[in-house]
């Protein structure tokens, strides 16, 4: 990730988390707040509601007890009480709608309206006989049809109850104070009996002629409970109502308000919170990106130069502030040119030092070419010192030889000696022979016949060469060939020279009595020739060397042994000559095995 990636996140992290808890927590404690206004607000509305329909039923019944106290509804003085009612009713207006007087059996002796009749089985004339102030429950008027109640008070004459004295009340007047009251826009203010039927509501109509008795609020009151809650009402709307037991009256108030108007501060107080937090959020966005790009802008100036330095292409960067930024952009400067420098002068070094190699390496070809040719001089000179030296060689061999014929009759001392110079021409020759062979080999002028060859031929031929030293030291020599081993590719005459030093190696190497081994083994496409011999060995760290011209294991006793160090170079350059190499192992005192592959000849 990107450092400044990261850099955004860090911030946001450690801005956004505290700023949510922050906000969270103001969140829901105003949110808390906001309910409980609400909450007291309704419970006001209803206890005003509750206040007023007190009041205003406490000015009725005061108004009954005065009129049954007065004089004139004692002595039942008809005019007078007409007179009387009718100042009350227009001080009241619209609130009395008759008032009228009971005897004691329940008959109508006197009515504002001049109606008569029996009201002895109305409970408002039942419970009144008994000496109570009653009021009765909301009904429609048989008058006018409007809600109304009947408020009765027994009349007393000299202590004892003389009549009762009942007035018909118009609701009206009620209700519109209730509708007065401040329950707020989607307020809704309603009165139930204990039955659940309406008994007051802004919608007229429904007095009396609907029942809520299976609504939450209704329930409620109607078992006398006060209190407030949220709960579907009788519209089928989700509201918070308060409800509120009248028990004088067994009247259930009921005041409330639609849930979203209720909490409608809610609701904004949340708007407001998530634009302060999202005002918030994007503020915090635009300073971490503005901070971590400063932060970072250096940085990536300073990733920039690395990558111009290390491609050759280096700029100085623009040190934009004082801050360790700024001194860390100073000192990578600095320090770039610096490495510049010391690179501009590392490679005019490196030419200089270039130039003389390049002087060093043409003297060096010329001297090598020097080298070759003085090289090819000597080998010229040695093949035509050795030419020169092999006829005259032949010549003294052959008048040795006719002396020898000739020795019947010498003296034994002359015949060793004709012996011993036999020999040593023998010796010489070989000798020659050997550094001419070298000689070839050393100028790559070695010229191969090759032709089918049956490697079984060249040991065969190697064993007969060496058949009078191998008598002589009494060392066996095996060969142990495949019958139908294939034949190879090579030059006969040359691989004969390699078989037979190698035996005559092994022969001059192994003590008296031993043994040499030559077995011959067939592969896919080649033929390996081994000779192995249980002679003194060679030590290890040698074994490389006896390869080189004129070497010999440094041993006094094989020094007595004869051999100028050749035989096995010039084993080793004609194998070459056949792409093949002579293989050696070696243990001391055990034996020492020498190999070599040749390629099959076709079928
Ligand atoms: P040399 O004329 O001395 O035999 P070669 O080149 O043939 O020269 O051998 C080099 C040397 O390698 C020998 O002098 C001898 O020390 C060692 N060497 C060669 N063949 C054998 C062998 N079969 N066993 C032990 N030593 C060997």
């Amino acid at each position: 990730m990107r450092i400044r990636t990261e850099l955004i996140i860090f911030f946001l992290i450690i801005s956004v988390v505290p700023l949510s808890a922050v906000v969270y927590m103001s969140y829901d404690y105003s949110k808390e707040a906001i309910r409980n206004t609400v909450m007291t607000n309704l419970l006001g509305a209803t206890e005003n509601s509750g206040n007023a329909i007190d009041n205003w039923m406490d000015a009725r019944k005061d108004d009954i007890r005065v009129i049954s106290r007065s004089e004139f509804a004692i002595n039942m003085k008809k005019d007078e009480l007409r007179e009387y009612m009718s100042a009350y009713e227009s001080e009241h207006e619209g609130v009395y709608e008759e008032f009228f007087l009971l005897d004691l059996d329940g008959n109508i002796v006197f009515s504002t309206l001049n109606r008569t009749g029996n009201a002895a089985q109305e409970p408002y004339f039942i419970e009144a006989a008994r000496g109570k102030l009653y009021i009765s429950d909301v009904s429609l008027s048989e008058i006018n049809g409007y809600p109304e109640i009947i408020v009765t008070n027994p009349v007393r004459k000299n202590g004892s109850i003389s009549g009762i004295l009942a007035a018909r009340v118009s609701m009206e007047n009620l209700y519109r104070i209730l509708e007065n009251i401040d329950i707020g826009k989607s307020g809704e203010i309603f009165i139930v009996n204990k039955d659940g039927d309406i008994i007051f509501h802004s919608n007229r109509s429904v007095i009396l002629h609907k029942n809520i008795n299976n609504n939450f609020a209704v329930n409620e009151v109607t078992y006398e409970k006060n209190g407030i809650n949220e709960y579907v009402n009788y519209k089928g709307e989700k509201v918070l109502g308060s409800y509120y037991w009248l028990p004088l009256y067994r009247w259930g108030l009921v005041v409330e308000k639609n849930i979203d108007e209720a909490y409608s501060g809610v609701f904004n107080l949340e708007r407001r919170m998530l634009s302060i937090s999202s005002f918030a959020l994007i503020a915090v966005v635009l300073v971490a990106v503005v901070v971590s790009r400063r932060i970072t802008g250096p940085i990536k100036s300073l990733e920039e130069g690395a990558t111009g330095l290390l491609s050759g292409n280096f700029k100085p960067i623009p040190v934009s502030s004082g801050n360790e930024i700024g001194k860390l952009t100073k000192i990578f400067d600095d320090t770039a040119l610096e490495l510049l420098e010391i690179r501009k002068k590392l490679e005019a070094k490196i030419d200089i030092a270039n130039k003389d190699l390049e002087q060093k390496n043409k003297e060096l070809i010329a001297a090598n070419e020097e080298l070759k040719k003085l090289d090819e001089m000597k080998s010229d000179i040695i093949s035509l010192v050795s030419h020169e030296l092999k006829t005259p060689l032949s010549s003294i061999r052959i008048s040795a030889e006719y002396l020898e014929s000739e020795a019947k009759n010498y003296p034994q001392a002359q015949k060793d000696m004709l012996g011993i110079i036999i020999r040593n021409i023998d010796r010489l020759t070989r000798l020659i022979n050997d550094i001419l062979d070298l000689s070839k080999i050393e100028a790559g002028k070695m010229e191969l016949q090759l032709e089918r060859v049956d490697i079984r031929d060249i040991v065969n031929a190697a064993i007969e060469n060496t058949k009078l030293l191998s008598l002589k030291k009494n060392i066996s020599i095996t060969a142990d060939i495949p019958g139908n081993i294939s034949q190879v590719i090579g030059d006969r005459e040359k691989l004969i020279i390699v078989m037979n030093n190698l035996v005559e190696n092994a022969l001059k190497f192994t003590a008296d009595g031993g043994s040499i081994l030559l077995s011959v083994k067939e592969d896919a496409d080649s033929i390996e020739v081994t000779m192995k011999d249980t002679g003194i060995g060679i030590e290890k760290d040698k074994l490389e060397k006896i390869f080189d011209k004129f070497y010999q294991v440094d041993s006094t006793s094989r020094r007595k042994i004869g051999g100028l160090g050749l035989g096995l170079s010039i084993a080793g350059g004609i194998i070459r000559a056949h792409g093949s190499e002579i293989h050696v192992e070696s243990e001391i005192e055990k034996g020492s095995t020498f190999s070599f592959r040749l390629k099959k000849a076709g079928k």
